[in-house]
């Protein structure tokens, strides 16, 4: 679908914080780019840098084979889709707005109305990092298409992962991201709470922090591991050995006047798998807390 010298078009849709950013990626790539947003103002900044603007969804749509929509919402998309109507024809639909499998599959059931394909995307990355080497991009649908648009979608990061054709996988792996990393912000956020109240600042405590999570790293394959055979011997620590230090977490953030629901909350699941007959099990046992055993 493109080369060096003549980089496909492609056309956006939603000019948002994130579609500017994806639009300039495009541009900057030399990909000769078609811009819709509802305000039509907001055109101003990409059309000055030299995308092209559309007056309607449908035109823009119309202007290339790879359609991106980048919206605030899923009603948002439907509304958009729907107008540009059979100007989706042949086209290949990313859609990178932010939601469930189930938006994703009605995105794809609306595309094929049309008579056109989608692929689900999902940006992990704030708009300033769009296009860099390091940025990573998930894409799921079918491999096709995918593989005829990987060379221009590659203007939006260096790291695209292709997750398969299973329908809205790359949104469901993006929701599954998001609990790993609301759970792990919260506990650095209460421990900088917690430090605090020793006048300790949390850009001095951010490096420490940095060092936990890099060493995660090294145990979350072979907890991974646990978890899908169902087994959970303690080959470094038992989930006993958490139990207790769990508890001195929540001694401290009481003794301190800090909010103790965190640390109660995480006593509490850890207690009620260990009373479960786990408490010589790894902490991956807490697995169970959450779904069903596999095993
Ligand atoms: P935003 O700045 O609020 O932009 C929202 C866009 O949606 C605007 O272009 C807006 O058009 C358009 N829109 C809303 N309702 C519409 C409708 N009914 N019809 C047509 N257009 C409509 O949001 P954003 O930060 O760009 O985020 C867009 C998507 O990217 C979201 O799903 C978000 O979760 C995802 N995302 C964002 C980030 C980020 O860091 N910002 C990171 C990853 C993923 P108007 O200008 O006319 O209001």
């Amino acid at each position: 679908m493109t080369n060096d010298d003549h980089p496909a078009p492609v056309a956006v849709l939603g000019l948002g914080l994130m579609g500017t950013a994806l639009a300039d990626a495009f541009l900057a790539a030399g990909h000769r780019t078609t811009v819709w947003n509802r305000t039509a103002a907001r055109a101003d900044g990409p059309a000055a840098r030299g995308a092209h603007r559309a007056a309607t969804p449908a035109e823009a749509v119309a202007a290339a084979p790879l359609v991106v929509l980048c919206l605030s919402d899923h009603r948002a998309v439907r509304e958009v889709l729907d107008a540009a109507g059979d100007a989706l024809t042949g086209r290949v639909i990313v859609d990178v707005t932010s939601g469930t499998t189930a938006d994703a599959a009605a995105v794809a059931e609306a595309a094929a109305r049309y008579g056109a394909q989608s692929l689900d995307g999902a940006l992990l990355a704030t708009p300033d990092a769009i296009g860099l080497d390091e940025t990573t991009v998930l894409y799921s649908g079918p491999e096709a298409a995918f593989r005829a648009h990987e060379p221009t979608l590659a203007a939006l990061g260096g790291c695209p992962v292709y997750l398969g054709d299973g329908t809205g996988l790359a949104s469901l792996h993006d929701v599954a991201l998001l609990a790993v990393l609301w759970s792990g912000l919260n506990g650095f956020l209460h421990a900088a709470a917690l430090l605090r109240t020793a006048g300790i600042g949390a850009t001095d405590f951010a490096p420490t922090a940095e060092l936990l999570f890099g060493s995660m790293g090294a145990f979350l394959n072979r907890y991974a591991r646990q978890v899908d055979e169902g087994d959970y011997p303690a080959e470094d620590s038992a989930l006993r050995t958490h139990l207790a230090a769990a508890g001195h977490l929540l001694d401290e953030s009481e003794r301190r006047g800090l909010n103790p629901a965190l640390p109660r909350h995480l006593t509490a699941v850890m207690e009620a798998v260990a009373a479960r007959g786990h408490a010589a099990d790894s902490y991956v046992a807490v697995i169970e807390h959450f779904a069903k055993p596999t095993a």
